[in-house]
């Protein structure tokens, strides 16, 4: 089987800002940009703290922008996920379902998910009151009552932005003191729409069609009790998408790529870029950054390879 120079896992703005710095370098990428491709910003409305766009640009747009940008420059881009892959030897072997790639350097810029309480009726729900993506679906719930979990930036930031739609947002948070930054919470705490509840976690969401209620206990006290709403933001932070990297790469606890330098792994040729690996700045231009910084080190550990197998074969 022909072994590619490199093959790109991921396609939000880690993957594709790689895909166009690689493919810029003659390298014909080959990116598996998942079923659903382009990332967290695909369920983003306004983007307004990307540079260079000063009037903000809608997210899925501005993935359609990366996308054409990259596919310019020669990418090849396929919408499927990689199911396997096996980096124990080289070159290194990539799967969608039986089909087998190889290719002497992969990035792995898969990113992360929202988490979710892992309630029954959240799932069922999802859709229909139930959200993990205030900027997406605020919007239907004008002079609503919304509930928001979660006790970090998310959460609050969340929670004042959907202040603009609903008639009240209320926080539920599992503890009596917020994760997220002072400035935040000072924001929160002065907006008249804005209540929190403390110590509490939602048990249940109820509803037939749509989101009636929640039911909540206080895990101090163990008292239950239901509270009438219409949405549910869930704002608990996020998983990296790494389950079919497990055994393959360094992993932390929670699931993230260790990288020591946010763009090499412990395996030679395989890079991170993005999400996968950032638990502190999780945002487009980071992770833009990440996928160029990734491209670039690969273009170079490629030159390294190229160099030493061609003095071995002279010899
Ligand atoms: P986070 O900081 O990890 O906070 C997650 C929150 O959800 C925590 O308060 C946590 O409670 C709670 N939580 C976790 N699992 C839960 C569960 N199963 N049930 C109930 N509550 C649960 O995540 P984040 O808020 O998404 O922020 C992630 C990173 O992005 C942070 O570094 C944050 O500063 C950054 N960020 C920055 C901005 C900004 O600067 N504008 C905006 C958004 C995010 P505990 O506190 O008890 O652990």
């Amino acid at each position: 089987m022909h072994a590619r120079k490199i093959i790109i896992i991921g396609s939000g703005p880690a993957g594709l800002t790689a895909a166009v710095y690689a493919a810029r370098a003659n390298l014909a990428p080959l990116v598996f940009a998942g079923g659903q491709y382009g990332g967290q910003l695909m369920l983003t409305s306004d983007v307004e703290n990307y540079p260079g766009f000063p009037e903000g640009i809608l997210g899925p747009e501005m993935m359609e922008k990366f996308r054409a940008q990259a596919e310019r420059f020669g990418s090849v881009i396929r919408n499927e996920d990689v199911t396997r892959v096996d980096f124990s030897s080289h070159p290194l072997r990539v799967w969608v379902d039986e089909e087998e790639h190889q290719a002497a350097v992969v990035i792995v810029a898969t990113g992360a998910s929202a988490q979710w309480l892992g309630l029954p009726n959240e799932t069922r729900l999802r859709g229909r009151g139930v959200s993990s993506c205030a900027t997406c679906d605020g919007a239907f719930f004008r002079d609503k009552d919304i509930v928001v979990v979660g006790g970090g930036d998310t959460a609050l930031e969340d929670g004042l932005f959907l202040t603009r739609f609903g008639k009240s947002v209320t926080v539920v948070h599992r503890r009596d003191t917020l994760r997220a930054s002072k400035i935040m919470q000072q924001r929160a705490f002065a907006h008249p729409k804005m209540s929190f509840i403390w110590n509490t976690v939602v048990d249940d969401i109820s509803g037939d069609g749509r989101v009636e209620g929640v039911q909540l206990r206080n895990v101090a006290t163990g008292e239950r009790t239901s509270k009438r709403c219409d949405a549910v933001f869930v704002a608990i932070g996020h998983v990296p998408n790494t389950q079919i990297f497990a055994g393959q790469l360094e992993l932390d606890h929670k699931g993230y790529a260790i990288s020591e330098d946010g763009v090499h792994t412990n395996v030679p040729g395989v890079f991170v870029a993005g999400d996968v690996q950032d638990t502190r700045y999780r945002q487009a231009v980071t992770a833009a950054g990440l996928g160029c910084r990734a491209a670039i080190e690969a273009e170079k550990y490629l030159e390294a390879t190229e160099a030493a197998e061609h003095i071995r074969t002279a010899g």
